[in-house]
């Protein structure tokens, strides 16, 4: 009989994993709770009106539906019965020889998950599209008042948190604000738009090289953002944002903050880190069980040097294929190699011809960076349809410094 395998996500991890697995002779079955892989990194581009949500995510069954050894599930996994190898669902159940787990992660608030409503994060399509009609609607919102005081919260931004993420969303709210919308409104001026970037640590791109970083906040701050380093925030209501240092009226803020791994991990009932990662050994698997992987986002994997692996798409992606080698060859745990990150480089955009970007020991900033960040993305991007759509805004943004999916579908008032 054919041995089961049971991938859940449909992310870079578990994708990859079941592309890797096209020709072996294995009954699998991958499930997620949405239809379609989403290609994460551009989503911020969807949330302030750049891409539309077919460019960036595209549907997982079609990506497989060559893969005659892989049957799509529609459905959200609830737990894990390590003891009896079955995979629960919210409808129904699975059982399971080899179990990949690669469920990502999902925001989290730092025990406050009543800030979520008044600052969305940014991690999935309807995410995306939320704030994006947020956004728009504070333009609107502005372009009906005349009092000054009772504009100003919506002509203010704040995004929270100075990862890559944070970064390219103020980049990008920056260049609606200051040009896009420009034109178009009569009343107010979107010039008066104030857009401030909040990181609790002493820089922002923390993890970039130290030159890139200053070099980044120095793009923002020439795009009209304002860097509030050094500041926690210690609460948020629909009126303001409230840091250690200041309080700062607006409608609009978001989340790129904190992260916390799938509550389905906690059912393995094995160690998890304080993002409720699990801890996983050298082959992605855990202690208790060589049959169960835990990639990407999910797992906490710690180098040969102790460090944690960043939750980027590269770890997930070369984690998906070297485990599809294990459960492809059967090989046992105590024949199996160690996991090895190829570290690719790392980049991140702030607008448009400013980027960063780390390759070895190779830095790029500006013009440079943007070009290299622009064809890698093109490149990652699923399919051939994907790439020239993108290719085609980009190039039309590029030109006319528009935004062309710039609609309100979902009208409420903020
Ligand atoms: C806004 C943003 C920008 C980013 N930019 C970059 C970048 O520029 N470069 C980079 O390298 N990385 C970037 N990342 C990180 C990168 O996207 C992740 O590291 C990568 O997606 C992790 O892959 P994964 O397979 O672990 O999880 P994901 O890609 O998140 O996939 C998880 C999948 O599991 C599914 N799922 C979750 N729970 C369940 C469940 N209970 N049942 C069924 N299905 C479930 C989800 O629907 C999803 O499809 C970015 C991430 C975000 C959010």
């Amino acid at each position: 009989m054919k041995k089961k395998v049971v991938i859940v996500g449909g992310g870079f991890g578990g994708l990859n994993v079941a592309k890797s697995l096209a020709k072996a002779n294995l009954d699998i079955t991958l499930i997620d709770k949405t239809n379609h892989h989403l290609f994460q990194p551009l989503l911020y581009q969807v949330a302030t009106a750049a891409l539309s949500p077919g460019d960036i995510a595209t549907p997982i069954r079609s990506i497989l539906k060559k893969q005659k050894n892989v049957r799509v599930l529609l459905g959200e996994v609830v737990s894990i019965n390590r003891e009896l190898k079955k995979v629960k669902l919210h409808h129904g159940e699975l059982d399971y020889d080899y179990l990949v787990l690669a469920p990502g992660t999902r925001h989290s608030y730092f025990n406050n998950p009543e800030w979520e409503k008044y600052a969305p994060g940014l991690k999935t399509i309807q995410d995306a599209l939320q704030i994006r009609e947020r956004v728009l609607l504070s333009f609107e919102m502005a372009e009906r008042f005349y009092d000054e005081r009772d504009i100003e919260p919506y002509l203010t931004f704040v995004v929270v948190g100075g990862g890559p993420t944070g970064v390219e969303m103020a980049g990008a709210i920056a260049e609606i604000s200051k040009q896009t919308m420009l034109k178009d409104f009569r009343k107010i001026n979107p010039l008066k738009t104030k857009i401030y970037l909040v990181e609790g640590q002493n820089r922002i791109l923390s993890s970039y090289d130290e030159k890139l970083s200053i070099h980044a906040r120095n793009d923002l701050i020439h795009l009209g953002v304002t860097p509030l380093i050094g500041q926690k925030v210690i609460n948020i209501t629909s009126e303001e944002i409230t840091t250690d240092e200041r309080t700062i009226r607006t409608k609009n803020i978001i989340w790129a903050a904190g992260n916390s791994a799938s509550s389905i991990l906690a059912t393995l009932d094995t160690e998890l880190d304080r993002f409720d990662r699990v801890m996983v050994k050298g082959d992605c698997t855990i202690p208790e069980d060589e049959r169960i992987f835990i990639i990407g986002d999910a797992g906490n994997y710690r180098d040969i040097k102790g460090m944690s692996l960043p939750g980027v798409a590269q770890v997930a992606i070369q984690q998906g294929k070297y485990v599809s080698k294990i459960i492809k060859k059967s090989i046992p745990s105590e024949k199996r190699e160690r996991f090895i990150y190829r570290d690719k480089g790392s980049m991140a955009t702030i607008g448009r011809d400013k980027a960063i970007c780390e390759i070895g020991r190779l830095k790029l900033t500006g013009f440079t960076a943007w070009a290299v960040w622009s064809f890698v993305h093109i490149l990652f991007l699923i399919n051939f349809r994907n790439k020239y759509k993108v290719m085609a805004e980009w190039i039309y943004n590029y030109l006319f410094q528009k935004r062309g999916i710039r609609l309100i579908t979902n009208k409420t008032d903020l």
